[in-house]
């Protein structure tokens, strides 16, 4: 832990941002910080407030103290000020694509051409979906009103892949349904989070509606999930971060939603229009590959399987590896040293256990994290390359005959958070839709979301759905009225 930076504010990318945590409306820094460093270049960003007990606890009771007064605003008090804070994201994109980049290694245009657009609208989809009057349910005697009430004080913790983006798809239904939060960012890319504390408070969000707390995992995200006074656990990461944060929510039988990791299937099959599979192929490279749904597993029909590889790797090596803020750069950095070591470890053991290289599987030129983009061959369906989540620009290629053996190895690993299928056959889609176990199943696409379906993943990929009613019902207790047919004047 280096020492505490007596500045509170740091400049990056020309963006200034605080270092220290966001409690009950004010700036609070610990007397101890952590080191955040840009992937891009390895410089040093910032030193940033650690937090741990003393902070969680008190950002916990901010967020309760504001609950009673937020939770009485009602979905219609509430609209204006979520809005404002919608729009005040949108009229600072260019800083925030800008603090994004630099701090987590993404690609500048996918920042400023989607991800903060994104963000704004997890924020002002859910203030108007909060809105939303449900019917009565009438029966014989009585008839049901089904209420949604606030639940309490939201934990929201969430990975450095996409820490605005990824965060906002919980404080955006959180907060419209009437609870109030703690945010607390990932240690290898904390500071948008912090800068859209700002921007949440100047958008008018009252004092300890929102609160953040920066910090190690182990040290502020685990005082928060054990906290005794939370009433939900929103959480977002890697299946093993998931299982310890779930042994605290059993603990205080605290409901938890769990957004996990993916090993997903990408299914070509002989009637594709293999130009679109192959563009869509290369496309998982994105972000370096560390994206949750990305297919790393491509399927392809045995029949198609050269004619496609080909169409492949004409898009691969077209792909530029490079600077992320240089617009034609497609491919970026991985996020931190220890990430460029698992990785590159990977790699290896597949190579000893007999997978082929088709390409890269080695570190780039350009830069200490940069890895090629890869794609191995030779691999069997019980390899770790296969089974386990490797987080980096990293596919496998396997190849099948018949719809029975493509959904026994589509199927055959402990994951099933998204899954893509390229077809021109309508009936083909909907059959092997309904045999792959996936919560996400895109067909001749990919990452098309619409905020009012639900999202989320199946086995080790998660627990409970993300979007539309299934976010509310999970920030709210439902509560039903019912209510003796004629008794009340
Ligand atoms: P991670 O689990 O290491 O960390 C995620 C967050 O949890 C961070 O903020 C971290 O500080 C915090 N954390 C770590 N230990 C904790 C503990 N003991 N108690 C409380 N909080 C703790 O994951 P990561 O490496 O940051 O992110 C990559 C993973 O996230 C991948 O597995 C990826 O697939 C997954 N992911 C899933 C989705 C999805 O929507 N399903 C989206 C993005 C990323």
């Amino acid at each position: 832990m280096a020492r505490p930076s007596l500045d509170m504010r740091t400049t990056v990318a020309g963006v200034e941002v605080s270092t220290a945590h966001w409690i009950g409306g004010r700036r609070v820094p610990s007397n101890r910080t952590f080191e955040d460093f840009s992937p891009i270049d390895g410089r040093h960003l910032a030193n940033v407030s650690a937090g741990g007990a003393q902070e969680a606890d008190a950002a916990v009771k901010a967020a309760r103290q504001a609950f009673p007064a937020w939770a009485a605003l009602g979905p219609v008090g509430r609209l204006p000020i979520l809005k404002r804070f919608a729009e005040r994201i949108l009229a600072r994109k260019e800083e925030l694509a800008a603090v994004e980049t630099a701090d987590n290694g993404s690609l500048l245009s996918s920042q400023r051409e989607g991800r903060v657009q994104r963000a704004a609208h997890n924020i002002a989809f859910f203030a108007e979906w909060a809105m939303r009057r449900h019917e009565p349910i009438e029966s014989p005697t009585v008839i049901n009103h089904v209420r949604y009430d606030p639940s309490g004080v939201a934990v929201l913790i969430t990975p450095w892949n996409g820490p605005l983006m990824l965060t906002t798809w919980k404080i955006g239904p959180a907060l419209a349904a009437g609870n109030t939060v703690v945010v607390k960012p990932p240690e290898w890319a904390p500071l948008s989070c912090s800068l859209m504390a700002d921007i949440a408070h100047e958008a008018g969000l009252p004092a300890g509606v929102l609160n953040v707390v920066q910090g190690i995992g182990e040290e502020a995200g685990a005082a928060l999930v054990e906290h005794p006074d939370i009433d939900r656990i929103s959480f977002t990461g890697s299946t093993d971060t998931a299982r310890l944060i779930g042994q605290a929510a059993a603990r205080g039988i605290t409901p938890v939603s769990f957004e996990l990791g993916g090993k997903s299937p990408f299914v070509v099959f002989a009637d594709a229009d293999l130009d679109a599979a192959a563009k869509t192929i290369a496309g998982q490279y994105n972000n370096a590959g560390q994206v949750c749904l990305a297919g790393t597993r491509i399927l392809a029909e045995q029949s198609v399987a050269d004619d496609l590889l080909g169409r492949v790797g004409i898009q691969v090596e077209a792909a530029k590896v490079g600077d992320p803020r240089d617009p034609d750069t497609k491919i970026g950095p991985l996020i931190h040293p220890v990430a460029f070591g698992r990785v590159t470890r990977f790699v290896e053991r597949a190579l000893a256990e007999g997978a082929k290289p088709i390409w890269g599987a080695k570190k780039h030129p350009f830069g200490d994290l940069y890895f090629e983009p890869t794609l191995l061959t030779s691999v069997r369906q019980d390899m770790e390359v296969v089974q386990k989540e490797v987080f980096g620009p990293v596919l496998t290629w396997q190849t099948f005959s018949d719809e029975d053996e493509l959904v026994a190895m589509a199927n055959g690993t402990k994951y099933g958070l998204a899954a893509m299928v390229f077809t021109r056959s309508e009936e083909r889609a909907w059959r092997i839709s309904d045999r792959l176990t996936a919560g996400s199943l895109w067909v001749n696409c990919f990452f098309v979301r619409d905020l009012r379906a639900p999202f989320g993943g199946a086995r080790n990929s998660g627990i409970g759905r993300e979007g539309g009613d299934w976010s509310m019902d999970f920030y709210c207790d439902v509560k039903n009225v019912s209510i003796l047919k004629g008794s009340l004047t």
